[in-house]
C-alpha cells in the first residue's frame, strides 16, 4: 500500500482536481490512501478568518464569503449536475464555519485558531473523495482525526504515535482493504476530547508520515509542483539541480534549515521504520523525481537554504555576567512558552545570539518579557543561508553584496547570517 499526498498547489482549482484524478488511474487497483491539503491559499484564508474573529479587525463575514465562493467556483466546474449530494454537504461545512464566527471566542486563541482552519482540509478532501468517486476510483472519505490523536497543544499537536497506530489498524486497514483507496485530510489530529488540533503549518506532509508509519506502507510520495528535491530553491536561485537520491539524514538537515520542499517532521516517522518518500512533480508524474531513503552516500553537490523575513536577537545579562547554564534555561524556557523557534545560535561569554523566524504576534510578546531581565537587541530583516557541503567558493557566492553577522560552521553545514548591503 501506498500514500500518495496532494498539497495544496496540487488541488489549487478544478483542473487541478482533474489532474489529481488522471494521476491517480495510473496507479489503479493499487491500494492507496490520499492525504489532500487545503485548495490552494485557503488556510491562509481560514487564518484571516480566525484574526478577524478572534481580534474583530476584519469583518469575518467578508473573509468567510470569500473561502465559501472559492469553493463553490471550483464546486461549480467540478460537479455541473448540482443536485450532487457534495453541495449539501459542502453547504453543511460552511454552516458550520457560520456557527463557529457567530458565537464569542469561547476558548484560547490558538484552539479557536484549529476548529476554524480545519476546515480548509476538511472540505478539500470532501470534494477530491467525491469527485474521485464520481469519475470510477472507488474511493472512501475517511476523517483523519478519528485517527491521528494528539495532545491539546493547538497549532502543533503531539501526536500519539501508540494509539494512532492502533486506531489505524482497527478502523483505516479494513476500509482500505475493502476499498483500495481512501481520501483523507492532511494537517488535522483529533484529541481525546474530540477538538480538533492541527499539526503545525504545511502539516500535510507529515500526516502522509504519520499515516505510513501506522499502516506499515511501503511508500510515501509528495506530488509537487517541482520536479523533486532540487539543491536550492529556484525562487532565490538560477540553475538549480535535481537530488535524484538523498538519505534520510540530508533529508532531515535540509527541512530542519527550512527547505520547504518537505515538512521537517515528516521524515523521522519514514526513517523509524524505513518507508521509502518519494518527491515527484504531479505537472510531470512520469519524471523520476527524488527518493529519500537508506542509503549510503551523501548528497553529490552543494545544497542551499535561504530564509528570508529573520530576526537576530541578541541577549545579555544587564549586569555583565556570563550567560550560563542558569540564564540559558531561563531564555530557552521563554522561548518554549512563546513558541518561537530558535534556527541558529551562538554564545559568547556575556551575550546569546539567536536568528528566528519574525513573527508579529510572538516576538514582541517575548522580547518584552526578555527585556524584563535582559538587555535585548536585534536587527531586522536579515536573512539566514544554510549551505550543507559547502566550500569557500559556495560561501563567497552567497555573500555577494551583503554582511555576515553571524557565521557557524560545522563539518557539512555552514550557517551565515547576513544583511543586505544595497
Ligand atoms: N493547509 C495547511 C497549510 O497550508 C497544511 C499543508 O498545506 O500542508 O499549512
Ligand atoms: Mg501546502
Amino acid at each position: 500500500m501506498k500514500v500518495f499526498k496532494f498539497g495544496g498547489a496540487s488541488v489549487k482549482d478544478a483542473a487541478a482536481v482533474k489532474n489529481v484524478a488522471a494521476i491517480l488511474k495510473r496507479f489503479a487497483g493499487e491500494e492507496l490512501i490520499i492525504v489532500v491539503s487545503a485548495m490552494a491559499k485557503t488556510t491562509n484564508n481560514l487564518e484571516r478568518l480566525t484574526n478577524a474573529f478572534f481580534y474583530k479587525k476584519e469583518d469575518p463575514q467578508t473573509v468567510l464569503d470569500e473561502v465559501k465562493n472559492f469553493h463553490a467556483g471550483i464546486l461549480k466546474e467540478l460537479f455541473p449536475n448540482t443536485s450532487h449530494p457534495i453541495y449539501a454537504q459542502v453547504e453543511n461545512d460552511f454552516v458550520e464555519l457560520q456557527w463557529a464566527i457567530e458565537d464569542e471566542p469561547s476558548y484560547g486563541y490558538n484552539h479557536e485558531y484549529d476548529q476554524i482552519v480545519c476546515m480548509g482540509e476538511v472540505i478539500s478532501a470532501r470534494i477530491v473523495a467525491a469527485y474521485l468517486k464520481e469519475n470510477g476510483i472507488n474511493c472512501e472519505w475517511m476523517d483523519s482525526r478519528g485517527i491521528i490523536q494528539t495532545d491539546n497543544t493547538y497549532r502543533e499537536g503531539n501526536v500519539d504515535f501508540e494509539l494512532t497506530q492502533k486506531l489505524a489498524q482497527k478502523e483505516l486497514m479494513p476500509v482500505l482493504k475493502k476499498n483500495k483507496v481512501i481520501v483523507t485530510q492532511g494537517f488535522l489530529g483529533g484529541t481525546s476530547e474530540n477538538f480538533t488540533t492541527t499539526l503545525g503549518r504545511e502539516g500535510s506532509d507529515y500526516t502522509a508520515a504519520i499515516l505510513a508509519y501506522s499502516t506499515e506502507a511501503e511508500s510515501v510520495t509528495i506530488w509537487k509542483d517541482v520536479p523533486g528535491v532540487l539543491n536550492a530553491d529556484p525562487k532565490w536561485f538560477n540553475n538549480t539541480q535535481l537530488i535524484e537520491d538523498l538519505t534520510y539524514q540530508d533529508a532531515i538537515e535540509l527541512a530542519y534549515y527550512g527547505a520547504t520542499v518537505i515538512h521537517p517532521k515528516t521524515i523521522k516517522p519514514l526513517q523509524n521504520k524505513n518507508i521509502p518518500l518519494y518527491v515527484k512533480s504531479f505537472v510531470n508524474p512520469e519524471a523520476t523525481g527524488t527518493v529519500i531513503k537508506d542509503i549510503n552516500r551523501h548528497l553529490p553537490i552543494p545544497s542551499f537554504i535561504f530564509k528570508v523575513n529573520q530576526l537576530l536577537i541578541t541577549i545579555s545579562p544587564r549586569d555583565f555576567s556570563f550567560i550560563a547554564e542558569e540564564n540559558l534555561s531561563k531564555i530557552f524556557a521563554l522561548f518554549h512558552q512563546y513558541g518561537v523557534k530558535s534556527h541558529v545560535m551562538q554564545l559568547s561569554a556575556i551575550s546569546f545570539s539567536v536568528c528566528v523566524d519574525m513573527d508579529e504576534k510572538k516576538i514582541p510578546e517575548l522580547v518584552a518579557e526578555l527585556q524584563k531581565e535582559y538587555k535585548v537587541l536585534y536587527n531586522e530583516n536579515v536573512e539566514l543561508v544554510t549551505i550543507r557541503y559547502y566550500d569557500q567558493s559556495t560561501i563567497d557566492r552567497v555573500c555577494i553584496n551583503k554582511q555576515v553577522l553571524l557565521e557557524q560552521k560545522s563539518r557539512y553545514t555552514v550557517q551565515l547570517v547576513v544583511r543586505n548591503l544595497s
